[in-house]
């Protein structure tokens, strides 16, 4: 390629990196971006490759946010810098009270934070309306509580289907993708019964797949095993564990050091700031490992 090919390509692929990337995934983006880093102009810093790799879905920068509670104020965070690249997966720890959940609202776009910027998807969220997060919350984000948030004495369908109420889409449609999202959490069977005909387990897998229906980029689960044992919490993880693999990015808010271990990055906070951040093997890579030196030793 000449330089002047080379540079048209690297503009289109930033330009499109994000269809790109949703193409062919973000392993492959990185294989290219590799290919793309061999072949540049001399003179152009390999690192950061011009735009090729800023797949940051979250771009946080200095949150903080501090509640008024009568005459007291609570700094729940105190500045707080973070990227995350599409299809990460992230668990976020620390001690209760340490400003955990208040990340998620405001990952989440369920709050805004006092001060800082935050982008989600190349969006500026600090300034929105109320409709506009409502409408970067339907298209981008699906969300998991530790108590499943299910309405109950309606059906695991209904309940899946309700975020496809609010983004209307037709009763048809919406059946038949509640119905896909329920199998694809192994609850296709069970799609007639209510919560309380549910195990936790099941509960937590019908909140999965109604947070999966609206096909987001980005999964917050604050505590998703919180009220969970630890046979089913594994099951949760291995489930969020292939959502990821497919592409999705997860956020997990997690107490347990064992359910972190699923995730690939780790990060820590205490009293509203980051005090580590560290990639990491999974539990997930252990395992498939495990399995394979089985398989060599049977
Ligand atoms: P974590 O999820 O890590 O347990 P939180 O983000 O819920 O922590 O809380 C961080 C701090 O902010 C705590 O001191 C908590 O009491 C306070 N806080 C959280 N939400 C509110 C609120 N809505 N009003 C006032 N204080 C709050
Ligand atoms: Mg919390």
């Amino acid at each position: 390629m000449s330089n002047k090919e080379q540079r048209f390509t690297l503009g289109l692929l930033a330009m499109e990196g994000s269809v790109l990337s949703s193409l062919i995934g973000p392993t492959d983006m990185f294989r290219i971006a590799q290919k793309l880093a061999q072949v540049r102009d001399p003179g152009t810093p390999l690192w950061p490759p011009h735009g090729v790799l800023t797949m940051a879905l979250i771009e946080a920068r200095e949150l903080t946010k501090v509640y008024a509670m009568g005459d007291q104020t609570v700094h729940a965070l105190r500045g707080v810098s973070l990227d995350i690249e599409e299809g990460a997966f992230v668990a976020i720890m620390g001690a209760s009270g340490s400003g955990k959940s208040t990340l998620m609202n405001i990952l989440g776009c369920l709050d805004l934070p006092t001060s800082g910027e935050y982008r989600l998807a190349n969006e500026a969220v600090e300034g929105m309306q109320a409709d506009q997060l409502a409408s970067i919350r339907n298209r981008r984000i699906g969300f998991v509580f530790q108590q499943f948030n299910l309405l109950p004495r309606t059906s695991a369908l209904e309940n899946v289907e309700l975020p496809m109420v609010y983004s209307g889409v037709k009763a048809a449609l919406r059946r038949e993708r509640a119905m896909a999202a329920l199998q694809k959490v192994g609850l296709g069977e069970r799609f007639q019964h209510t919560p309380s005909e549910l195990s936790g387990g099941q509960q937590q897998r019908v909140a999965i797949a109604r947070a999966l229906v609206n096909n987001p980029q980005l999964i917050l689960a604050d505590e998703p095993t919180g009220a969970l044992d630890s046979q089913t919490s594994e099951d949760i993880m291995r489930l969020l564990t292939d959502l990821n693999g497919q592409g999705m990015t997860v956020v997990i808010v997690t107490h347990e050091a064992d359910i972190a271990a699923w995730a690939r990055r780790r990060i820590v906070f205490r009293d509203g700031r980051i005090v580590e951040d560290v990639a990491a093997w999974t539990a997930g890579q252990a395992r498939n490992d495990d399995a394979r030196d089985g398989e060599v030793a049977a």
